[in-house]
């Protein structure tokens, strides 16, 4: 095993925690990780919280400092972009022309913000919300008083919308479906998320169609019915597309991510894929998913790791993921697709914290919880457990949940 190399794509959390999971699994050959952008993986989390708040630094951002990595004989090569893989001699060539052979191969290569396609969007002044490079970009524009237009009712937005308020921003946030948070929740917590960002000062406005963009640097946008919004400058949080060009060139089976099965590894043995970049079979979920979230990153890098150091283990876990909007924490476990009932434990009208359960045939398949680390925890048991908890209780304040969650069990 020390004569051979393991090559990551892609330095996110996904390809690190790979690469530090195969030295811990004690793998003992070469290990070297390529990353696009200069810095040492970083977590992406907080650049629409507190670093955009500006009260994160860089550095804390950081996974793995350089000197870590190489205490752990992880090389890190950074602005470093992976053209090509030839599959047959075990390669991967670099945009500026050198190439690295592997013996295995992870590709942890993410996604990147969807771009809006209209004209005018790619002006000098309309940002996206991605790399630390877009947040230095974006931060150089938040003066207090300095207006923005957020375009995008989903976590990224509404998280952008929060930070850049804090700073002092007048912030239009514009969402085209009748709901922030459509994809994701049910109408209540939508309401109550759109309720807390107007309270705070945030012109939210839903059901909006985006006539164009006016000038470059950009001074206005044009609604649908010819209103006009003057703003300094436009942030885009319409969504992620999954960098799979990679894979697909090297003939890898992609479809809406690069396909892999239950032990990480794509259609060649030989290389594995974990985090956003991936469509991977969920248990839970009885199907195949591609997952935006760092607890997806950490865990399937770490099988990843496993499987490299030869432990072959299957992946498999309950999603859940977590926002942060101003004072509230929104902690979200399962997927409630397809639920035939809610049960809401908690007052959001009157309220800031509160928690939904959302079941099908009585078993809890998912719960959303606002500022309720824990409901979250025992729901995220709950869930796991697909437990089946009478929904009068559930919904009963005055029985700890603890008691149902061990009533459960
Ligand atoms: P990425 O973080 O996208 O990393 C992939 C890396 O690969 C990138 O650095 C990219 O430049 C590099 N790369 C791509 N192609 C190549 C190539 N060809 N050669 C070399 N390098 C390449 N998730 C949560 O669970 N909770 C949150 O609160 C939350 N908040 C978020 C807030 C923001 C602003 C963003 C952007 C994301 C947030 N997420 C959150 C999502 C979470 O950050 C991602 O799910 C996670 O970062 C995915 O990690 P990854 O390693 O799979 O991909």
């Amino acid at each position: 095993m020390s004569e051979q190399t393991i090559v990551v794509v892609g330095a996110g959390q996904a390809g690190i925690e790979a690469a530090a999971e195969a030295r811990r699994q004690g793998f003992t050959g070469r290990v070297v990780i390529y990353g696009e952008e200069p810095q040492p993986p970083y977590k992406r989390p907080p650049l629409s919280k507190a670093y955009l708040a500006g009260t994160a630094t860089e550095e804390s951002l950081y996974v793995m400092k350089p000197a870590v990595m190489e205490k752990h004989q992880i090389e890190f090569v950074g602005n470093a972009r992976v053209t090509k893989i030839d599959r047959a001699a075990k390669t991967i060539t670099l945009a500026d022309g050198r190439s690295q052979s592997y013996d295995k191969l992870v590709l942890a290569t993410g996604g990147r913000a969807r771009a809006l396609p209209m004209p005018g969007a790619d002006a000098s002044n309309v940002f996206v919300l991605r790399t630390i490079a877009d947040i230095e970009a974006i931060k150089a524009h938040c003066q207090p008083g300095k207006r923005a237009v957020i375009i995008g009712g989903g976590f990224i937005g509404l998280e952008g919308a929060a930070s850049m308020t804090k700073l002092g921003v007048h912030v239009t946030l514009l969402e085209g479906l009748p709901r922030v948070l459509a994809r994701v929740t049910v109408p209540l917590m939508s309401e109550f998320f759109e309720r807390a960002h107007r309270e705070a000062g945030v012109d939210l406005r839903t059901n909006v169609k985006i006539a164009g963009f006016e000038g470059n640097p950009v001074t206005a946008i044009t609604l649908e019915g010819g209103e006009r919004i003057e703003t300094d400058f436009v942030v885009v949080g319409i969504g992620l597309v999954a960098n799979v060009e990679l894979a697909q060139d090297a003939g890898l089976t992609v479809d809406n991510g690069i396909v892999v099965n239950q032990y990480c590894a794509t259609s060649d043995p030989d290389i594995y894929a974990a985090g956003d970049c991936t469509n991977h079979p969920n248990v839970f979920l009885g199907g195949n998913v591609r997952l935006e979230s760092v607890q997806n990153a950490l865990e399937q890098g770490r099988a990843v790791g496993r499987n490299l150091a030869g432990k072959n283990e299957p992946y498999h876990m309950v999603p859940w993921f977590w926002s942060d909007q101003f004072d509230l924490k929104l902690q979200m476990v399962g997927v409630s697709a397809g639920h035939d009932q809610v049960v809401v434990r908690g007052n959001p009208q009157t309220e800031r914290n509160f928690a939904v359960f959302y079941l099908k045939g009585g078993k809890m398949i998912a719960a959303d919880a606002v500022s309720r680390p824990q409901d979250f925890m025992h729901a995220k048991k709950l869930v796991a457990e697909g437990a089946v908890i009478d929904p009068a209780k559930l919904a009963d304040e005055t029985l700890p949940l603890k008691m149902l969650t061990t009533a459960a069990a």
